[in-house]
């Protein structure tokens, strides 16, 4: 008997023909002798409306409260799939992410799962009923509900899979795989078989929504083998595995895309040692993620630092950057929402050269202009304008032949 972890995402679940097309999934399953648990997110845009909802109010609500709004769309979605199961005679339990005792830390709106009682979970399966966790949410020590980020339920499900020691983990999407890019962007990407967690990590951290990137973390940690695949049809979808020989020939393996990315520059900061600490510490210190950093030459004795941040933590940033520039004296505080990032990903990259050339040649030809540029030795990301992202994305795809199997 095989202990089966199954995820089914907003879009897999978004009305009552698609959760009883779930259930059926599930059934069929639990029919072949399986033990199975299935996590799910909120139905369809459940979590954005809600988000608009709360903002409708207020600019800047409690994040403690978001949480406590938030997680109540995964609540319906579990309910509503048990009484789906329920009423096909098999036996079904939805349970929340504080009754299977996902116990996170206190970070509201991202906490990380500290640790799992999977007892519940276990003696639900041992009384023979599909159990139905919903996703995304956990609770602190003190029993206060939280989220785990964005596209989070791809991280409860691996994190279930791994504390139960689970023989397979199928997270179910709208897509039938991984792509060499958004599948929905550009009609000419290519599923993929398998993928090394190193790149799905970075495809997933530089936007790729397909799989949130703390799942593929623990996957990673744990030595889950995660498969993602399409809930509307059979097809075998992309194993996301370790990397193995057959994966080294490859240069690049894929293009992400990050439209949830903010842009502040803090102008004319005194040049002197300890400022950049400074800045970045008060940043990290609300726990607040930087990505992008570029510090312009500096003219008498003053320089330019900009930095790129989520959309979802731009407001607090900015606000401590203004702080911060009243405090060190600096000219001012610029900030500019309408950006967005292009990435390639390959492990192939660290001993290959001119992949960059040939992206910002792409990019050239577009009329694309690039605002920032990072590197590390398997990834390259330009910051451009968020209009530019669709035709930028189709053009390096094509530049590196991504679309052509044996690229
Ligand atoms: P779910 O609701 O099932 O969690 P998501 O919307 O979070 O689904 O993730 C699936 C979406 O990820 C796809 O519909 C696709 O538009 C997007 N996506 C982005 N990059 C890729 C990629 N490289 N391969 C497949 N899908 C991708
Ligand atoms: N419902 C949550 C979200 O929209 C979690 C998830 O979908 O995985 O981010
Ligand atoms: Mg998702």
């Amino acid at each position: 008997m095989a202990l089966v972890v199954q995820k089914f995402g907003g879009s897999s679940i978004a009305d009552v023909e698609r959760i009883k097309n779930v259930a059926s999934k599930a059934i069929r399953e639990k029919e072949q002798g399986n033990q199975v648990v299935i996590v799910v997110s909120a139905m369809g845009k459940t979590t954005d409306n809600l988000i608009a909802m709360a903002h409708k109010i207020t600019n800047d609500p409690p994040p403690r409260e978001m949480d406590m709004l938030m997680a109540s769309g995964e609540q319906v979605s579990i309910a509503m799939l048990a009484i789906a199961i329920h009423s096909t005679g098999c036996k079904a339990i939805s349970l929340t992410g504080p009754q299977v005792g996902i116990i996170t830390d206190e970070v509201h709106r991202k906490a990380r799962i500290k640790r799992i009682n999977a007892k519940r979970i276990k003696s639900a399966l041992q009384e023979g009923n599909i159990v139905i966790v919903a996703g995304f949410q956990g609770c602190t020590e003190n029993n206060d509900i939280t989220t785990l980020g964005r596209g989070g339920s791809d991280t409860t499900a691996v994190a279930l899979a791994a504390a139960l020691k689970a023989d397979v983990c199928d997270i179910y999407t709208d897509v039938d795989g991984v792509y060499t890019t958004d599948p929905h962007i550009c009609p000419k990407a290519r599923k993929l078989d398998k993928i090394s967690y190193d790149e799905m990590l970075e495809l997933s951290s530089l936007g790729a929504k397909v799989l949130a990137n703390r799942s593929v973390e623990l996957a990673k940690n744990w030595g889950v083998v995660i498969q993602v695949r399409s809930s509307f049809n059979d097809n075998p979808g992309t194993l996301v595995v370790k990397e193995d020989k057959s994966m080294e020939d490859i240069v690049v393996s894929g293009v992400a895309y990050n439209r949830n990315e903010a842009k502040i520059s803090i102008m004319g900061v005194p040049d002197r040692p300890g400022v950049a600490a400074e800045i970045f510490s008060h940043i990290a210190d609300a726990h607040i993620v930087v990505d992008m950093i570029i510090q312009n030459v500096g003219q008498k004795g003053k320089n330019d630092i900009s930095f790129t941040v989520s959309k979802d933590d731009f407001r607090q940033a900015l606000k401590i950057s203004e702080d911060l520039c009243k405090e060190l004296g600096a000219d001012g505080v610029k900030s500019d929402d309408k950006i967005a990032k292009v990435s390639i990903v390959g492990v192939g990259m660290k001993t290959h050269c001119g992949v960059a050339a040939k992206m910002f040649h792409a990019l050239a030809r577009q009329g694309v202009n690039i605002e920032m540029i990072s590197t590390s030795e398997i990834k390259i990301s330009c910051l451009i304008r968020e209009d530019d992202v669709d035709k930028a994305v189709r053009a390096i795809h094509d530049e590196l032949e991504l679309g052509e199997s044996g690229s």
